[in-house]
C-alpha cells in the first residue's frame, strides 16, 4: 500500500494532508515531508454536479472527506478511483496524488 505524502511543520509538528507553504498554527514556513499510513476512513461524501473547469465532463462525481493515517489522522478532500458510491465509515486506501488531487480506492 502506498504511503500518504503528508507534510509536517518543522517548527511545531502540525501535520497537513494538503500542501501548505505556511503553517496555520505557528506561521512558520519550513515544511518537511512526513509520509504516513495510506489507510483512511471516509468521513463524509459530497456529489459535485457543477465542477471546476479542471474536472468539466466528469460531473457528477463523488468527493470524499477522508481521515487518512493511523496514529495522527489528517482530514483531506479526495476523489475515489473506483466509482462506487462511498459511505461514511468506508475503509479506503491511498492511491496517488495527481495535479494536486488526492485519489483513494475503496478497500476490499
Ligand atoms: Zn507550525
Amino acid at each position: 500500500m502506498s504511503r500518504f505524502p503528508a507534510t509536517r511543520c518543522a517548527n511545531c509538528g502540525t501535520v497537513y494532508g494538503h500542501r501548505v507553504s505556511v503553517c496555520r498554527e505557528c506561521h512558520a514556513d519550513e515544511m518537511e515531508s512526513h509520509p504516513i499510513s495510506g489507510r483512511g476512513t471516509v468521513y463524509a461524501t459530497t456529489t459535485i454536479r457543477v465542477p471546476s473547469a479542471k474536472f468539466e465532463g466528469d460531473a457528477p462525481y463523488e468527493v470524499c472527506i477522508v481521515d487518512v493515517g493511523t496514529d495522527e489522522p489528517v482530514r483531506v478532500t479526495a476523489r475515489l478511483t473506483d466509482r462506487e458510491d462511498p459511505e461514511p465509515g468506508d475503509e479506503v486506501r491511498f492511491v496517488e496524488r495527481q495535479n494536486g488531487t488526492i485519489y483513494f480506492e475503496i478497500h476490499g
